[in-house]
């Protein structure tokens, strides 16, 4: 099925971001969020972003006003009916999503597909909540959407070959570079990486080196851009906590454990860069 509309639900950090890729890459846009105000700001957020292509000469002012026309806006569900996808990217929680989902599910053609950009919800689980569960799939895209390069494409044990094949097929038509995951907690990508940061706090809290050589060693040993420590500072200790969490809790292993240190610099308030303070100050 070739895709020539796409819904999304959502209009913030992740909604926006897909749905500017999807415009750029001249596919049609429906862009829902629950008021005129989230809607009007995720649309802002594309131009600003289209605005700054403009300047590093990637895109001329044509590209940006032939994207924008793409992109129409709405507060009501019933708009993406005629969407062949619709990619859910609200707020993450899974009662909402679960709300959303069924009346997404309700109005769209038999053969469209749904997709969910949840980040710890699963898929197989979610997809068993729709009439459509074969045709039902996670795309997981990374933050900020127009400039990372991956999509986690998750299939859920009940996924199509079908769905799988058409879902990947759009992601390389907006130029990305997909990956195809099986369903379970943190996929493939967060499942190394939380894990990663996890240890630094273990291996910062065992006083084996300081933070600054915990990624100075990180970034010149392993080219990461940034080191794992200041890498928790820019998504939140919070959110790490969390991750790690829900990995013990689903997976009952305790290799993830979270850092008795990360506990602490959470319960301190320590949260990173949102708090100006997080393992480094600033
Ligand atoms: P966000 O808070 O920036 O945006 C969520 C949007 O959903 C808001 O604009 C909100 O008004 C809207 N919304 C809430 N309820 C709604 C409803 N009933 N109908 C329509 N819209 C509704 O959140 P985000 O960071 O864009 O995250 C969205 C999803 O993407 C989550 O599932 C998250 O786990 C996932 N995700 C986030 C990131 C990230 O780095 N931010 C990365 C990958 C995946």
């Amino acid at each position: 099925m070739a895709i020539q509309t796409v819904g999304i639900i959502g209009a913030g950090t992740m909604g926006n971001g897909i749905a500017q890729a999807c415009a750029v890459s001249g596919i049609d846009v429906v862009l829902v969020d629950i008021s005129d105000e989230a809607v009007r700001k995720g649309l802002a957020t594309v131009s600003g972003s289209l605005d700054r292509l403009i300047k590093k000469e990637k895109i001329s002012e044509a590209d940006k006003a032939a994207a924008l026309a793409r992109i129409k806006t709405s507060t009501r569900y019933e708009d993406l009916a005629a969407a062949q996808l619709v990619i859910e990217a609200a707020t993450e929680n899974h009662a909402l999503k679960i709300k959303i989902l069924q009346q997404i599910d309700a109005l769209l053609a038999p053969e469209a597909i749904l997709a969910s950009n949840t980040s710890s919800i699963s898929i197989t689980q979610l997809a068993a909540i729709t009439s459509r569960a074969d045709r039902f799939i996670g795309m997981h895209f990374f933050n900020p959407v127009p400039m990372m390069a991956l999509v986690e494409i998750i299939r859920g044990l009940q996924t199509s070959d079908a769905t799988h094949d058409t879902v990947k097929e759009l992601a390389v038509r907006l130029g990305k570079s997909p990956i195809t995951v099986k369903n379970a907690p943190g996929f493939v990508v967060n499942r190394i990486l939380v894990p990663m940061i996890n240890e630094a706090f273990f291996v910062l809290s065992e006083g084996l080196a300081t933070a600054e050589d915990i990624d100075a060693g990180m970034k010149l040993g392993c080219n990461q851009p940034i080191g794992p420590l200041a890498l928790a500072d820019m998504i939140g200790l919070d959110v790490c906590l969390a991750v790690m969490e829900v990995y013990l809790e689903q997976f009952g292993d305790s290799k993830y454990r979270p850092s008795q240190l990360l506990k602490e610099m959470v319960a301190a308030g320590r949260l990173g860069r949102k708090t100006g303070r997080g393992v480094y100050q600033y």
